[in-house]
């Protein structure tokens, strides 16, 4: 089973109505996932006349349009013709890549649980969110949470398994309020994910060390 985004981020993606760490994981999903760019291109033909025939809307945050204009050189989401480009620096997509240009072991690493860190990613304009790439070793498992808004999870290596389904690499888990579950790791190897949250997570499971990304650094 696959998991690719909705079909409304990508319309909001292609608008540049999506907030920039939004924007940030649907360009990485499609830089990873062949049948997210096939929806996205469905989507980009169908939409077309609509999008000329509706107001315009306001332009993108800095870091968004910069995202996209890397993807307009080559370096995202055609990665029919320039396979190499988008693969670089350690399999990180390029828009990734962009915010991490000196390796993932130069960000500050902040252990959540065992096996578990976290480290924040940069990304302006937009105040509201939180951008983080998750770490999760081999076979561990983040805490049992629900969320309080949307949750965003984009596989970048490896792989994790929830109470709905199991993602892979280039595969998209996005969860709310109505979801209850406990991400674990693959046994073969460590999973890297890159998360957007729209507020704090809420633990529901016996664990004491608080799980919360919106805890000051
Ligand atoms: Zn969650």
């Amino acid at each position: 089973m696959s998991h690719e985004i909705a079909d409304e981020f990508l319309l909001d993606y292609a608008s540049g109505a999506a907030p920039a760490p939004v924007g940030l994981l649907v360009a990485s999903h499609l830089a990873l996932n062949a049948e997210a760019r096939r929806n996205y291109r469905r989507l980009e033909a169908v939409g077309g006349a609509l999008l000329e025939a509706i107001e315009p809307v306001a332009p993108a945050p800095d870091s968004l349009a910069r995202i996209l204009a890397r993807i307009d050189a080559g370096d995202g989401i055609e990665t029919r013709t320039r396979p190499a480009v988008a693969r670089r620096a350690g399999g990180l997509p390029a828009p990734i890549a962009a915010l991490v240009p000196n390796g993932l072991d130069a960000l500050a690493w902040r252990r959540l649980a065992r096996g578990v860190e976290e480290a924040a990613l940069d990304v302006e304009g937009d105040p509201q969110r939180k951008t983080k790439l998750l770490r999760i070793a081999a076979g561990r498992a983040i805490p049992k949470h629900t969320h309080r808004g949307l949750e965003m999870t984009l596989v970048l290596e490896g792989g994790f398994a929830d109470e709905a389904g199991h993602y892979d690499r280039g595969d998209v888990c996005v969860t709310d309020e109505s979801i209850e579950h406990q991400p674990t790791a693959d046994r073969a190897r460590d999973c890297l994910c890159l998360a957007v949250f729209d507020a704090p997570i809420r633990l529901t499971g016996p664990f004491l060390r608080l799980l919360n990304p919106f805890l000051p650094r």
